[in-house]
């Protein structure tokens, strides 16, 4: 038995479950978030939104100023959590071993589900499977998925990383060392921005450099060097993760006297975003959803949270929506005995948009 993975992602997810249920939306740019006309940010947006600049996390009026037809509409987390288990319910119900890492993108393992004599050969005839599955998906939850083919998770994702939207890739076997080679290294899983300066600093700038260079990649990538030479030649052992992994991060701080000076409290925020950032990137992980966590002189304890289609790993990312969520809610209409950020909804974070050179 070979294995093919396959990598789902759900298309443009939240402002697609908007369309498809106000069809009035339909073919319009929609931006689901704050109005531009408050302190907010935006969550998702559709591809029309996308083509005028406009992304998640993205505050609401930068976006209303690039996308001014734009359409703003309110989250509804719960409707998307409904529908995702529908999507997820019945991608579990083709036999497939499933990982589901985040709202609306899974991995599935359907190597039980295909026959064949040698590893390309098993990827080829997983294609019927995938182009099904999105058939089934479009027919009974109107949603377009994006499924990717690879004998592994770091191939199916980099195929995904690629996808212009409602496509299928596949990666095979044959062509895979081939197809890495023109990516930035920064496409491989794992490498951040750390890994990623050291091997420019080195003079590597794509995978095709990773595979062709002669020395140990310990000495630029530490411990991680060994299988970073995996992956730049597409291979990866992980198997799909089906246990609970960590679900949250995050830090509080107690002070020695209650206040509402903001700049305290914008310090203390800074430091624990810098904090989470660490402890997500140590992992590998992004997260979709911020909290921001305050308790007041009397103990009443108040938390908040947003999340995003997409993960955040930077600290100025959390930082800004800590910030957005104090603001929002006046939760510093007093002064505090405590502040915290966490963030949840974690994840190997979304790859960067890759551009073939
Ligand atoms: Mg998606």
């Amino acid at each position: 038995m070979f294995r093919v993975i396959f990598h789902l992602d759900m298309d443009a997810f939240y402002a697609s479950v908007e369309q498809r249920d106000s069809p009035a939306l339909r073919g319009k740019a929609v931006i689901v978030g704050a109005p531009p006309t408050q302190r907010g940010v935006v969550c998702a947006a559709s591809y029309e939104a996308r083509k005028f600049g406009v992304r998640s996390a993205m505050p609401s009026i930068t976006a209303g100023r690039l996308c001014p037809d734009g359409v703003f509409v309110r989250p509804r987390m719960e409707r998307y959590r409904e529908e995702s288990d529908q999507i997820m319910h019945l991608v579990a119900a083709t036999g497939a071993v499933l990982e589901q890492v985040s709202i609306d993108e899974a991995y599935l393992d359907v190597s039980a589900l295909c026959q064949a004599d040698e590893p390309d050969a098993a990827l080829l005839d997983s294609v019927s499977l995938a182009r099904q599955l999105k058939a089934r998906i479009r027919t009974e939850r109107q949603l377009t998925a994006t499924i990717c083919v690879g004998s592994n998770k770091l191939l199916a994702k980099i195929a995904s990383d690629h996808q212009i939207p409602y496509g299928l890739t596949l990666i095979s076997e044959k062509d895979k060392v081939q197809f890495l080679r023109p990516l930035p290294v920064r496409a491989l899983y794992g490498v951040g921005k750390v890994t990623e300066e050291a091997l420019h600093r080195a003079g590597i700038e794509t995978v095709g450099d990773l595979q062709d260079h002669p020395g140990d990649l310990r000495a630029l990538a530490g411990s991680f060097g060994p299988k970073l030479r995996q992956f730049a030649f597409g291979e990866d052992h992980r198997p799909l993760e089906l246990g609970e992994e960590i679900k949250s991060i995050s830090g509080e701080e107690t002070f020695l006297k209650d206040t509402d000076d903001r700049k305290v409290l914008r310090a203390c925020l800074r430091e624990q975003a810098a904090d989470i950032s660490a402890r997500l990137k140590r992992h590998r992980l992004g997260a979709h959803t911020v909290q921001v966590k305050v308790r007041y002189s009397d103990f009443t304890t108040l938390t908040r949270q947003i999340s995003l289609e997409e993960s955040l790993t930077e600290p100025d990312d959390l930082y800004r929506l800590a910030c957005f969520l104090l603001a929002r809610e006046k939760l510093v209409s007093r002064p505090l005995r405590l502040l915290g950020l966490g963030v949840s909804g974690l994840r190997e974070p979304a790859g960067q948009q890759l551009v073939l050179i």
